[in-house]
């Protein structure tokens, strides 16, 4: 099999010297394993974290040994009760073209819902974060203004069409015209080029003069300092992530308008996803039934074979990606 291992731990941005590519045979599938080969494989922000040796709410990823990460794979071999050759599963062990994992870490999908690869977008984490996120901390209700940053993304975009049919009026923000234009057609009213716009603090006053009753913070740094600043008194704040500082060893962006949590009683509140699988349920029904009716629209960026997995990754820090960044090694 072939498989990408951490080669070293970064010391602020990641390079292709990051990963290391190898080659390993694998052992046969014991009771209760599966021999699976990958289909797709997902690349996400978090993962940045966890190439850093500090404890967190998941382990760090060890040096000379494979990444892990979400994926999308065909059974080639069971030897578990309830999996045979030919299921399509999701698991856990991604950046490798085949890989022995326990049948408790897969579980099947179903293509007739939508295809495998929206089981690591609409229907994966991203699309799941999204609709947790707004619904038990953002709590967002009709007419209510909400602010999402790193919109055209796979979390920002769903968060925005989510969002939209809450009935709230919906401000977004995204780093270049195209995706700008594209999280339009998703249903955003109002969407700041934070790139372009000079003053990013005024572009949202002017996009929300009447202020934000929530913010779904995707960025962190100059964007929690704009909504900070806009925000209604009472507001709730939901932090998802603070991709901007990802590849900071100390925080280096000076926040200006902190005190504003105080003056105006604000609720800030961060959660991780991997904690609301009760809530999966009724977000998977609610998905499948928006992406059939086509309510709810999803498009992923490709990079080509587990080869171009290190390059997929990169691109989340420069926004290379407009909607899920995903990795495809095989059609089936
Ligand atoms: P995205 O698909 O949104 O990809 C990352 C995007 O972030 C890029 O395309 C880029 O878009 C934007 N970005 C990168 N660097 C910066 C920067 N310095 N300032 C502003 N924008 C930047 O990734 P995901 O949808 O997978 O993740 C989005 C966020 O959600 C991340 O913070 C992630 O950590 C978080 N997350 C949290 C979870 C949880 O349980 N709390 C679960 C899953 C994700 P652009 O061109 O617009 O700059």
């Amino acid at each position: 099999a072939q498989e990408i291992l951490l080669n070293s731990r970064p010391n602020g941005a990641p390079t292709l010297d990051t990963f290391r590519s190898v080659r390993r045979s694998l052992p046969a599938p014991s009771d209760g394993q599966l021999l699976v080969r990958t289909l797709w494989m997902s690349v996400d922000p978090y993962m940045r974290g966890r190439m850093r040796d500090q404890p967190s709410y998941i382990a760090p990823f060890q040096v000379g040994e494979p990444l892990e990460g979400a994926a999308v794979g065909v059974v080639e071999e069971s030897r578990a009760e309830n999996f045979a050759k030919g299921d399509v599963v999701s698991h856990f062990s991604g950046w490798r073209d085949h890989a022995v994992i326990d049948a408790t870490t897969a579980t099947k999908i179903d293509l007739d819902a939508a295809p495998a690869e929206a089981w690591l977008g609409p229907l994966g984490v991203p699309g799941f974060t999204a609709f947790v996120g707004l619904e038990r901390f953002g709590a967002l209700k009709s007419g209510e203004t909400v602010f999402i940053s790193a919109a055209a993304g796979a979390v920002g975009s769903m968060a925005v069409q989510i969002a939209k049919a809450k009935g709230a009026r919906v401000i977004a923000s995204a780093g270049s015209d195209d995706k700008v234009a594209w999280v339009g057609e998703l249903g955003a009213d109002e969407v700041i080029n934070y790139k372009t716009a000079k003053d990013l603090t005024a572009a949202l006053r002017k996009a929300a003069p009447e202020g934000l009753d929530v913010y779904f913070d995707n960025v962190g740094g100059k964007h929690l300092d704009a909504a900070l600043a806009v925000a209604k008194d009472s507001a709730r704040i939901v932090v998802c992530g603070m991709i901007a500082g990802y590849n900071d060893e100390l925080p280096s962006e000076t926040m200006h308008h902190l005190s504003a949590i105080v003056i105006k009683r604000l609720s800030l509140r961060g959660f991780i996803v991997l904690d609301h699988y009760d809530l999966y349920p009724e977000f998977s029904a609610a998905m499948i039934g928006w992406l059939k009716e086509g309510k709810v629209k999803s498009r992923d960026t490709v990079h080509d074979g587990l080869d171009s997995a290190p390059k997929a990754f990169l691109g989340l820090f420069s926004g290379d990606n407009t909607g899920k960044m995903l990795v495809k090694l095989a059609d089936r």
